[in-house]
């Protein structure tokens, strides 16, 4: 297993010394609706009116912030956040002072929420949408807002950055031409195993979000779908102090979660299956008749009673979306041959 993990800088702290004048520098201006940009041939920077901007903030360097999110947050009309605490702690640290109305945004407001902050769009304001780290959207509020607005033909813009999918694929060292993303894994075992099931045969490198208290579980569960060999990585803490990626084979990576359970924000990536791989799970699905027939044959192969093989045999050809046949349809289908 290779480990890996690098300084960065500083990111908790607030921004001082130079940094911070610098970013008072790009940031000051007189006008409303303008602020100094870094040199370069677009010098100002325009704040739209009568727009949704959804903003990414940092996922834990605070050096990360845009120079776009410095504006927005001083000179949105509102500024919609997922934690509005949180909001205050970044301003802090960046240095900025917000100067538009600060609404709470979380999941079991923003549908709610949605359509008022759209009719403000209406009238000509700049609202901006942050979470509490990263990409709005991306397992984080922001999608409601974004919905409506398309709904109600309202402009929405995005000002894009952090996001610890792309941090992790991008370190992973694995394909990164196909990928999708998946979230996080269902808390439930069962339901775990049954997503994990449907990516069997998933060719594309897959990025999910995971947690120190459930990764030792779901390193369990990856092992039984996709085998101790399928490389991997575990990117933690990304930007961060402590940021550490570790590659490997999903075996040496979930001894290592055993040996070293590794803290703070963790990302998982797995590579994609193989052809043989994928050709493997996909022919593994088999027809309720298919299933009753193995099931006959295994009972008598190895002496199991009937409802045992068939147990056996579901377990072991989930159908595409990872869940399993039903025993009942199965054990109708070998009484059906019997007869
Ligand atoms: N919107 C965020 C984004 O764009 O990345 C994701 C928010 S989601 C509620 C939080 C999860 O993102 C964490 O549990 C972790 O899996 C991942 N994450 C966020 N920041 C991270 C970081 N600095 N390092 C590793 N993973 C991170």
């Amino acid at each position: 297993m290779q480990s890996e993990t690098s300084e960065t800088m500083n990111p908790d702290d607030q921004i001082n010394g130079e940094a911070q004048s610098a970013l008072a520098a790009r940031t000051a201006s007189d006008a409303p609706s303008a602020a100094a940009a870094p040199a370069g041939p677009q010098r100002t920077l325009t704040i739209p009116r009568g727009t949704v901007v959804l903003a990414a903030t940092p996922i834990g360097n605070t050096f990360d912030a845009s120079a776009r999110l410095v504006a927005l947050m001083e000179q949105a009309d509102i500024v919609a956040a997922e934690d509005t605490r949180r909001l205050y702690d970044l301003a802090r640290r960046l240095g900025v002072h917000v100067n538009g109305r600060v609404v709470a945004f979380h999941d079991h407001n923003e549908r709610s929420k949605s359509d008022g902050l759209l009719d403000e769009v209406e009238t000509g304001a700049c609202v901006l949408v942050v979470s509490d780290a990263g990409m709005p959207t991306i397992n984080d509020p922001g999608l409601s807002i974004v919905r409506r607005a398309i709904e109600r033909g309202l402009p929405v813009t995005c000002a894009p950055g952090p996001s610890a999918v792309l941090d992790a694929l991008a370190l992973s060292g694995l394909p990164t031409d196909r990928f999708c993303y998946e979230g996080f894994l269902p808390r439930k075992h069962a339901e775990r195993v049954q997503r994990l099931r449907a990516l069997q045969s998933e060719r594309r490198t897959i990025v999910f979000y995971e947690t120190p208290h459930r990764i030792a579980d779901s390193m369990d569960d990856l092992l039984s779908a996709f085998g101790p060999d399928r490389p991997m990585a575990l990117a933690r803490e990304l930007t961060k102090d402590f940021e550490e990626i570790r590659r490997g084979g999903i075996g040496e990576i979930r001894q290592s979660v055993i040996d070293d359970p590794p803290r703070g924000e963790i990302v998982l990536v797995i590579g994609g299956a193989s052809e043989n791989e994928a050709l493997e799970a996909s022919s593994s699905v088999l027809s309720v008749d298919e299933l009753a027939v193995l099931a006959i044959d295994r009972a008598l192969e190895d002496g199991l009673r009937i409802k045992d093989a068939i147990a056996e045999v579901i377990e072991e050809h989930p159908l595409p979306d990872g869940s399993l046949a039903n025993r009942k349809q199965v054990y109708n289908a070998v009484l059906k041959i019997k007869q």
